[in-house]
C-alpha cells in the first residue's frame, strides 16, 4: 500500500521534471493494463548497471583499506584517501570534523531533501589471522600498548562500499531531486581513553548541518553469520545499549605462600565475575529484552608468588529496555561491593553510560522497506534478529530518523559454525556482498530523495 502510493509519487515527480510535455501525456495516456515501467525502475537500472562498473574499485579500494587500518581518531591516511576520491567525484568536501572525519556533498540537478549515507572508518587492535593475501601487517600504540591493528569489524567494507555509492551517485547527479551528503566517520569503536570521537563528535561539529539533514542510513557487514549478499533489517531497536563498566577490587598485598596474611583481590575478583552472571540469569527478566554482560579485561599482579594489592576489571553491559538498563546497574555495584565486603576487600565500581539503542525510525523504515527487498542478493529479512552489537549510528538516531541495516557477508553455502564474527582476527567477509552493499545505499539514496520530494 505504501510502497505504490510512493512510487506513484515518485512516477509523477520524475515525469515532470526529467521528461518533455509530450512525453508525459503519452505515459498518461498509455493504457493501465501494460506492464509500467516507472522512471525510478529508470533509475533502479542505472544503479544497478553502475554498481557493476564501479565494482572492481569497489574491491581494490577493499583491500587497499584492508591492508593499511588505522585505529580510531588516528584514521589519518585513510581520510586523506577518502577526502581525495569524494574530491575527485565533483563532492564538495569537508575535512577534519571530529578529528579525522570526512563528509562529502552533492547537490543534485533538481530540488529536494538532503539525505546522509554513513560508513564508520575506523579498525581495532586486533592482530590478523585471516591468511588473507592482502592481510594487515600494521601495528600501533593503543591506550600504551603495542598492538596488531586489523579491520576486524569490516569498517573497511563500509568504506569502500559507501564510495562505490557516492560514485555511482554522482554519475546521477542531474537526475538527484536533492542533495546527498556522504558522511566517514571516524572512531566507531570508540575513542582512545581521554579523547572525545565518534558520531557524538560528528554531531556536535556540525556533520547533519549545513545542508541539514532530513533522513540517515547506515549499514554493518556480519553480526550475524547471514549469507553474502542477504539483507535484514527491523523496525524500532536493532542493536543494544552498550555501557562500560571497572571494577577495583582492593585488598591487601601479601607473600603468595601466606595468603592469610593479606586480602586476596584475584580471589575476590573471581568471585564477583561469577557473581555478576548469576545477575543476569537470576535477577532481570530475560523475557521482556535480552541482557547481556561481559568482562573483557582483568588485570593485577605481577608475580606468581605476590598477591597484589588491587585488581582492575572491565566490562560491558548491552540492554534493550531502559528500566532492565537501570536495575543491572544497580545489580553490579551491589554484587561488586557486597562479594568484595565478605572478604574484607573493597570494589569501587564505575559505569559509563555509552551507546543508546540503536533505534530505526518506524515510518521510515516501513517506507525503505521496497528498496532494501529489491537489491538483496539473498532472502530479505525484514523483521530480523535484534543483535547485543552496538553502534553509534544511535547517535544520529536522536536527531533526526534513521535506518540501520545487515548485509550478510557469510560465503554461500559454508555452515554457520565455521564463520568467524565481527571483532575476531579470522574475521573475513565475502567479497561477493560488496555489490550489494553499494545498491543498497545508492538505492536508498535515490528512492528516499525521489520520495519525499514535494
Ligand atoms: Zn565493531
Ligand atoms: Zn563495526
Amino acid at each position: 500500500m505504501t510502497h505504490l502510493k510512493y512510487v506513484c509519487t515518485v512516477v509523477a515527480l520524475l515525469a515532470a521534471s526529467t521528461t518533455a510535455p509530450h512525453a508525459q501525456t503519452a505515459r498518461a495516456q498509455a493504457p493501465a493494463t501494460a506492464p509500467q515501467k516507472t522512471l525510478l525502475d529508470g533509475l533502479h537500472e542505472r544503479i544497478d548497471r553502475s554498481a557493476d562498473v564501479v565494482l572492481p574499485k569497489v574491491v581494490e579500494l577493499r583491500r587497499f583499506l584492508h591492508q593499511h587500518p588505522e585505529l580510531g581518531n588516528r584514521e589519518v591516511q585513510t581520510s586523506k584517501l577518502l577526502a581525495e576520491r569524494l574530491r575527485a567525484l565533483g563532492y564538495e568536501v569537508r575535512t577534519g570534523v571530529a578529528k579525522t572525519g570526512v563528509v562529502g556533498v552533492l547537490r543534485g540537478g533538481k530540488p529536494g531533501p538532503v539525505v546522509a549515507l554513513r560508513s564508520d572508518i575506523d579498525a581495532l587492535p586486533v592482530t590478523e589471522e585471516t591468511g588473507l593475501a592482502f592481510a594487515s601487517a600494521e601495528r600501533a600504540q593503543f591506550n600504551g600498548r603495542d598492538v596488531g591493528v586489523m579491520h576486524a569489524c569490516g569498517h573497511d567494507f563500509h568504506m569502500s562500499m559507501l564510495m562505490g555509492a557516492a560514485e555511482v551517485l554522482a554519475g546521477m547527479k542531474a537526475d538527484l531531486p536533492g542533495t546527498v551528503k556522504i558522511i566517514f566517520q571516524p572512531s566507531e569503536e570508540g575513542p582512545p581513553a581521554g579523547e572525545e570521537g565518534g558520531a557524538p563528535l560528528m554531531v556536535k561539529e556540525g556533520a547533519l548541518d549545513n545542508p541539514k539533514v532530513d533522513a540517515i542510513f547506515g549499514l554493518h557487514v556480519g553480526i550475524t553469520p547471514a549469507e553474502a549478499g542477504s539483507i535484514s533489517v527491523r523496525p524500532k531497536g536493532i542493536m543494544a545499549a552498550s555501557d562500560t563498566f571497572t571494577i577495583t577490587v582492593r585488598g591487601r598485598s601479601t607473600h603468595g605462600a601466606m595468603p592469610w596474611a593479606g586480602v586476596d583481590p584475584v580471589v575476590v575478583s573471581a568471585q564477583i565475575v561469577l557473581g555478576l552472571q548469576t545477575l543476569i540469569s537470576r535477577q532481570v527478566d530475560l523475557t521482556v529484552a535480552p541482557a547481556i554482560l561481559t568482562i573483557g579485561i582483568i588485570e593485577g599482579g605481577s608475580r606468581s608468588n605476590i598477591v597484589p594489592d588491587e585488581v582492575r576489571m572491565t566490562g560491558t553491559i548491552r540492554t534493550f529496555d531502559a528500566d532492565m538498563q537501570r536495575r543491572i546497574h544497580e545489580g553490579v555495584a551491589r554484587t561488586a561491593e557486597h562479594i568484595a565486603a565478605a572478604a574484607g576487600a573493597k570494589a569501587d565500581v564505575k559505569i559509563e553510560i555509552g551507546n543508546a539503542v540503536t533505534y530505526n525510525d518506524p515510518a521510515l523504515t516501513e517506507r525503505m522497506l521496497p528498496s532494501l527487498k529489491r537489491v538483496s542478493a539473498g532472502p530479505f529479512n525484514p523483521n530480523g534478529p535484534v543483535t547485543t552489537t552496538a553502534e553509534d549510528f544511535s547517535v544520529y538516531q536522536k536527531q533526526i530518523p534513521g535506518m540501520f541495516f545487515f548485509l550478510g557477508t557469510a560465503p554461500k553455502g559454508s555452515a554457520p559454525a565455521s564463520w568467524a564474527a565481527n571483532h575476531s582476527s579470522k574475521f573475513s567477509p565475502d567479497e561477493s556482498a560488496l555489490v550489494t552493499g553499494v545498491r543498497a545505499l545508492a538505492s536508498l539514496a535515490i528512492d528516499y530523495l525521489a520520495g519525499s520530494a514535494k
